[in-house]
C-alpha cells in the first residue's frame, strides 16, 4: 500500500526529536515533485529510526541532524547526516557486520546490531545503503530504494 513520505517522515522526526539530546535538532526536508511511496512502511520506519538513533547517540548536544528524503521518477532517496564522532577509516569496511562496533565509541552503549538489521531490511526493499564518514566531523548514511510514485 502507498503512503505519503512527507507525512510519514514528519511523524518519525517528531518521535525521534523526543529522544534527542539537549539542543540536538532533527531537521527534516523533502525534495522532488512526488511524495507517494510504495514501500513496506514498517521496514522503512525501522531503517530510518535505527539511523536517526545512531545519529543522536554518536553526536553531541548542541548539534543538528539532517534528515532528507528525495523522490525522483523511480526512486526514493533517504539521507541521515550528523556532525558527530565519525567512523575511523579502518573500521568502515566492517560496519555492517553483526556485533561490530567502531573503536571510537568509548563508553557509548550499543550491541552493534542496528546497522546489520538496516542492511537486511533495505535489501528486502531492493534498496542500497551507502555511507560517508570522517572522524570528529560526522557521518552521513544514504538509502536508495526503487519506488513507484503512482
Ligand atoms: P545497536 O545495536 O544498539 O544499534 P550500535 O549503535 O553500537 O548498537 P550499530 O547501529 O549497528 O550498533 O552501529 C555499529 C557501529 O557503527 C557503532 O557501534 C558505531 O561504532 C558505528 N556507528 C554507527 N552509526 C554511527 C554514526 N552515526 N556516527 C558514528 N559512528 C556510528
Ligand atoms: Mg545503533
Amino acid at each position: 500500500t502507498s503512503f505519503d513520505i512527507v507525512k510519514f517522515a514528519e511523524e518519525i522526526t517528531e518521535e525521534m526529536q523526543l529522544i534527542a539530546k539537549q539542543n540536538q535538532n532533527i531537521i527534516y526536508q523533502h525534495t522532488g515533485t512526488f511524495s507517494t511511496a510504495n514501500l513496506d512502511q514498517s521496514l522503512l520506519r525501522n531503517c530510518i529510526t535505527n539511523l536517526v538513533s545512531n545519529a543522536i547517540k554518536y553526536s553531541g548536544e548542541n548539534t543538528f541532524i539532517e534528515f532528507n528524503t528525495e523522490m525522483n521518477d523511480n526512486s526514493l532517496i533517504v539521507v541521515i547526516k550528523d556532525n558527530g564522532i565519525g567512523i575511523p577509516d579502518e573500521d568502515q569496511k566492517h560496519l555492517f557486520e553483526a556485533f561490530f562496533r567502531a573503536h571510537n565509541t568509548g563508553n557509548i552503549p550499543g550491541t552493534g546490531l542496528g546497522l546489520n538489521i538496516v542492511t537486511r531490511y533495505a535489501r528486502l526493499m531492493n534498496g542500497v545503503i551507502k555511507f560517508e564518514s570522517k572522524v570528529n566531523e560526522g557521518t552521513s548514511f544514504t538509502l536508495t530504494f526503487p519506488n513507484n510514485h503512482e
